[in-house]
């Protein structure tokens, strides 16, 4: 038991839900329930443009056929932007963020390859150069190294400044970004342990980051290995893996359980009976630690 434990699933709706978000629903639902905790559910729809009409709700309805039931009321991040742009108010108060003029292809040219893509050269750092209007407002770094203890892969430090730079908080697109908006919305659904694709173990340092920036708690993380196709790239929605099939949990349930390292459930076992042993048997430290695995077979 983790006492007031509340965690989260918190899919983009840029499609139905596949086998690699299953992993990761199935992973941050068992952890929960095993710990006598919540588990809330969050429609990260900050990007309109690349929603797909129906998704989150698609998304919705798999999740109780799979009998996975959320608590509370679901959360939509388009619901939220004046949070969003309180907590940007509070940074550029503190002069921690500033705005910058830079595109992506100056980036791109100015800026050398950091292991989270180009590091942003501080063009815009010490003030907009004349004759430039403000494209986007990024979060200062500096020399500090910040770790923090995954459950599942360990201790995990990066120099946010050497290995990612000054990050964007709000995109030219007028949208804000994702690292602010999460770290937003953890904080304000009280969430404390977060449990999700490893996709992100290299944003969760910018995600601490802005949560001392903004005197926020800092919860508990635990990133899980990313399904790959037989090409070895991640599965998503974008390259449309398969959808999961609501009419039929069990067997993909019974996957996902496996990819994670958990003892196979009993045979013939009904959802119900499915997720009874998996509340009981759930132990994160059995989570292979490592950044991707393949499709497992028949998927
Ligand atoms: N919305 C993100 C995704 O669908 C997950 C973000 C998170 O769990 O922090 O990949």
């Amino acid at each position: 038991m983790i006492a007031g434990y509340r965690g989260r699933f918190a899919p983009s709706p840029t499609g139905p839900l596949h086998f690699g978000s299953l992993v990761t629903a199935v992973a941050s639902h068992a952890d929960a329930r095993a710990h006598g905790g919540e588990w809330l559910v969050r429609i990260e729809d900050l990007d309109r443009p690349r929603e797909v009409a129906g998704a989150a709700q698609a998304i919705l309805d798999t999740l109780a056929a799979f009998g996975m039931h959320h608590d509370g009321p679901v959360c939509y991040q388009h619901d939220r932007l004046a949070a969003y742009d309180a907590a940007l108010a509070q940074l550029a108060a503190r002069g921690l963020t500033y705005p910058c003029g830079c595109s992506r292809a100056e980036v791109a040219r100015h800026g050398h390859r950091g292991s989270e893509g180009t590091i942003y050269p501080g063009t815009c750092r010490a003030g907009l150069p004349p004759g430039r209007t403000p494209r986007t407002i990024r979060m200062r770094t500096d020399e500090a190294v910040i770790a923090f203890d995954d459950r599942v892969f360990g201790r995990r430090s990066q120099h946010l400044e050497r290995e990612v730079g000054d990050f964007v908080l709000h995109r030219a697109d007028a949208i804000h970004a994702y690292q602010l908006a999460v770290v937003v919305d953890d904080a304000w659904q009280g969430i404390d342990q977060v449990v999700r694709g490893a996709d992100l173990l290299d944003s969760t340092p910018r995600q601490i980051w802005l949560q001392r920036a903004l005197g926020l708690p800092l919860p508990h993380y635990a990133h899980l290995p990313l399904v790959l196709d037989p090409e070895g790239r991640k599965l998503s929605k974008r390259l449309a893996a398969a959808p999961v099939d609501p009419a039929a949990p069990l067997p993909a349930l019974h996957r996902a359980w496996a990819f994670l390292g958990q003892p196979p459930p009993p045979p013939d076992c009904t959802l119900q009976r499915f997720w009874e042993h998996a509340i009981t048997h759930w132990r994160i430290e059995r989570v292979p630690p490592t950044r991707s695995a393949p499709l497992p077979a028949d998927q």
